[in-house]
């Protein structure tokens, strides 16, 4: 079934829902036929994806590929090749006083699930959520970010062409779109994007008792220890945070180190950015740009926070930000206050490893918390004296490649994780089983 003309979402939630009630999605079959499909869809649109990655974002095919529709394949086909492992029953021991009996867990399908997604990663935050839901056998309503209009376009003529739209539907559309699906019953909402949003979208789901992933973002520190060697930090971290012209929520947001230190790192951050996209990266067919007008304005606001080392060049009508870092840079400064989810790293001093831990400690817990040291002892103080979503050392971005690890934040970065054998616990219900023989 085709659905030119947009369902009215009361509908669209009934059928979704009367699909999942007949037992459509629950069969290991019809679920691990949607993800082939889905798979099946990456290859063959490959650079359909490419394509509108670049009109949106001004993404390179390398990077569309690698962080988008490769990244997507990985998760279906860990997904495939684990699926009947995830979903065997688990064991658990009886109390003696029960006598002869079994328990086990086991997982259920929610029903229907509503996944938004985000603009900066659109084709990736939409679809590897998604196979974690059909692989757990629920239905999926599916709304793109109207901020990424051209790969949103693609999803929605796509994904009907070859998942079962009896049990999956894509719908476009803005705030009054997403505030229309948000007033109605789902067995689960999964949304990527911004606090603010995600408040709402959790007020929202309270009235229905719905519960909720919420996927945010916030500032995620690298700490820089001193005796590094500058020009391996330098490339990493320019490498993490210049990737999608900074527009990831994981990039490392700014720098944390001594003042020694510092000084070191400037010099070696600008080679690293020359070595990456050349003296000019507006001319570096691997440099992408800003999503919008209001993204970039924001960011050029943010240039003057700090002694310029690098980059600050920028230009409007193609909105086109250069690769920036910033020395000496204030607590209070503008670029401190929020996540600069652009192309602008600031560094910020301080005297050692107490001084990094009691600033991280002294801020909303971020998504990811980055660290480059020598040092076990540094390397297990941070794991143990702070709380953030993930924890990488020596690399940033990279933990959210390894599919058996949980994606995630917490506090303000979010609730709840997916990716893998995590996924599969977002999208299902694990049900207490007890069996007692009878007489
Ligand atoms: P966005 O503006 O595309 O919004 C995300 C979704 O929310 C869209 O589908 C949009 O339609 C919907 N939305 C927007 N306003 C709404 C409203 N008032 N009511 C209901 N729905 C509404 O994305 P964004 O928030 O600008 O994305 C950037 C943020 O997302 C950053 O903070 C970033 O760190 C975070 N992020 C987090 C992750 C993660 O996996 N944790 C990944 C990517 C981005």
């Amino acid at each position: 079934m085709n659905h030119p003309v947009p369902e009215p979402p009361a509908e669209l939630v009934a059928r979704l829902r009367a699909a999942f009630r007949a037992g459509t999605t629950k069969p290991v079959a019809w679920r691990t036929e949607q993800l082939r499909r889905l798979r099946t869809m990456l290859t063959e649109q490959g650079e359909t994806f490419a394509a509108v990655l670049h009109a949106d974002l001004g993404k390179s095919s390398t990077e569309a590929y690698s962080t988008e529709v490769d990244f997507v394949i990985r998760e279906i086909d860990h997904t495939l090749e684990h699926l009947d492992t995830w979903l065997r029953p688990e064991p658990a021991p009886v109390p003696a006083f029960l006598g002869e009996a079994s328990a086990w867990t086991q997982y259920d399908p929610l029903g229907v699930v509503l996944v938004i997604a985000p603009w900066n990663y659109p084709a990736q935050l939409l679809l590897a959520p998604m196979a974690g839901a059909l692989a757990a056998g629920n239905a999926v309503v599916a709304k793109p970010s109207e901020l990424a209009p051209a790969t949103s376009a693609a999803l929605a003529r796509l994904l009907p062409q070859y998942l079962d739209t009896d049990a999956v539907a894509v719908v476009e559309g803005g705030v009054p779109v997403t505030t229309a699906l948000l007033e109605q019953r789902f067995d689960h909402i999964f949304y990527t994007g911004n606090g603010t949003v995600g408040r709402i979208v959790m007020a929202a789901a309270a009235r229905h008792l719905t519960p909720v992933t919420l996927e945010l973002g916030g500032k995620s520190p690298a700490f820089v220890d001193r005796d590094t060697d500058p020009d391996a930090v330098a490339a990493r971290l320019a490498t993490g945070k210049f990737l999608n012209v900074g527009q990831t929520c994981v990039a490392p947001d700014y720098v944390l180190t001594d003042p020694e230190t510092a000084r070191t790192l400037e010099g070696a951050l600008a080679k690293a950015v020359e070595n990456m996209y050349g003296a000019d990266a507006s001319a570096s067919p691997g440099y992408g740009r800003i999503v919008n007008e209001r993204h970039f304005d924001r960011l050029v606001a943010l240039l003057g926070s700090g002694r310029l080392v690098t980059g600050g060049a920028h230009d409007r009508e193609t909105k086109y930000i250069a690769p920036t870092v910033l020395a000496e840079v204030s607590p209070d400064a503008p670029v401190m206050q929020e996540e600069i989810f652009g192309p602008i790293l600031p560094i910020v001093e301080v005297a050692g490893l107490d001084e990094a831990i009691a600033f991280i400690n002294g801020r909303d817990k971020p998504l990811a918390l980055y660290a480059f040291t020598e040092s076990d002892t540094t390397r297990e103080r941070l794991a143990a004296e702070t709380s953030s979503g993930g924890l990488g050392f020596g690399l940033p971005v990279a933990h959210l490649t390894i599919p058996d690890l949980p994606f995630g934040g917490v506090g303000e970065s979010g609730m709840g994780s997916y990716h893998g054998p995590y996924s599969m616990a977002t999208f299902s219900h694990r049900k207490a089983v007890l069996s007692k023989p009878l007489g």
